[in-house]
């Protein structure tokens, strides 16, 4: 069996041995004579599925007991429209800060639900860096920042400071780092870059802000009444959150968060410190906040782009075209990535850059 390496932004590389665990028991889990697929989400063998991924994530990141886990759908797109209906709480008031193509997104979505300011940009540096002031409102409800903007590679490394409660759509490092859950509000994330499938959203939100949702909010869409259901208002994607509690174990072996954040350093220190060395491959963002997870570069000269995608395709390495909006390329080096994976990219860069520099 060959395993390429996958640098897409996501749906992304999951941990093979998540992947062949997954496909031991894809047929009967654990004697039950059924898979995963198939099982009754009110049935006793999915609770506890889902109760075993809840408690190796918090224990994973030390969430306090005052924070809700909510395992939803929609994707982070959903949250876009979800944490405005549920936590503006009649203030008719957001702040929002602009780091990229995902925070803006954000940005239009509030709109249509509040009076939306924008609380720090960078826009006037073609978003390359990430602003560490938010000049919030006293009577907004909430800030909303994107904590590492996967299209323009930017992360924020620090938690920035706030008065009012942060909200962070973390989905393109959630796990890659320890998280001080208790610094936010809430916290969102896709899974399908760190966490596993497509199809699961992961919500922490604090106790205090649920229960304020407004009253057209459909009823999958109201935290309160999702945590009150244990995130089963309706079915849950369950395969998925079966595939994230793998991950959670998976993580848990490896020594836990510290120890991943560990590796996805090097890994992305060898990338960053290659493209420093070089005058034929360029990163843009600012050195402090140069993502770990999604590594944007561009090439001396745009035409030589199918020629470097094609060779690095045969060399096993696919999905290193950088996003539709911004072109270049970009390598996504999620926790499941091997440093094997970026050795060989980097590898494979110098050589094209002696072959056409
Ligand atoms: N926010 C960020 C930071 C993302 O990277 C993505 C997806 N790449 C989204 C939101 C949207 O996620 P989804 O497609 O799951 O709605």
């Amino acid at each position: 069996m060959s395993r390429i390496f996958n640098f897409s932004a996501g749906p992304a590389m999951l941990p093979a041995d998540v992947l062949s665990r997954a496909g031991d028991e894809l047929l009967d889990w654990h004697g039950s004579g059924m898979s995963v697929m198939e099982m009754s989400h009110r049935g006793k063998e999915f609770i506890k599925i889902a109760e075993e991924a809840e408690f190796d994530l918090r224990e994973l990141l030390d969430i306090p007991v005052n924070y809700e886990v909510l395992f939803l759908q929609g994707g982070a797109t959903l949250q876009f429209a979800q944490v405005p209906m549920n936590l503006l709480a009649s203030r008719g008031k957001a702040d929002y800060v602009v780091t990229g193509e995902w925070s803006k997104k954000a940005v239009k979505e509030a709109k249509k639900y509040c009076d939306v300011a924008i609380a720090a940009s960078s826009e006037e540096r073609s978003f390359t860096y990430a602003p560490k002031v938010f000049k919030t409102r006293k009577d907004a409800a909430y800030v909303h920042y994107c904590s590492n903007e996967t299209i323009g590679g930017v992360e924020y490394h620090d938690v920035p400071q706030s008065d009012i409660p942060l909200v962070a759509d973390a989905s393109s490092h959630f796990l890659s780092r320890p998280l001080d859950v208790s610094k936010f509000g809430l916290v969102y994330a896709g899974a399908q870059k760190n966490v596993g499938p497509a199809g699961l959203t992961i919500v922490l939100v604090r106790g205090d802000l649920l229960g304020k949702a407004g009253k057209d909010t459909p009823s999958v869409m109201d935290y309160k009444l999702q945590a009150d259901a244990d995130s089963m208002l309706n079915t849950p994607a369950t395969y998925s959150i079966y595939v994230a509690g793998l991950v959670f174990k998976w993580a848990k072996q490896q020594g836990g968060i510290p120890v991943i954040e560990k590796r996805n350093v090097e890994k992305a220190r060898l990338l960053y410190d290659f493209l420093d060395s070089s005058a034929f491959f360029r990163n843009p963002v600012a050195k402090e906040d140069r993502s770990r997870m999604n590594v944007p570069f561009t090439l001396q000269d745009p035409k030589l782009d199918e020629d470097f995608l094609k060779g690095a395709a045969k060399e096993g390495m696919v999905q290193l075209k950088g996003h539709r909006s911004v072109g270049g390329m970009r390598a996504s080096i999620y926790n499941a990535m091997p440093i094997e994976g970026v050795r060989t990219l980097v590898d494979y860069m110098r050589e094209f850059e002696r072959t056409h520099g």
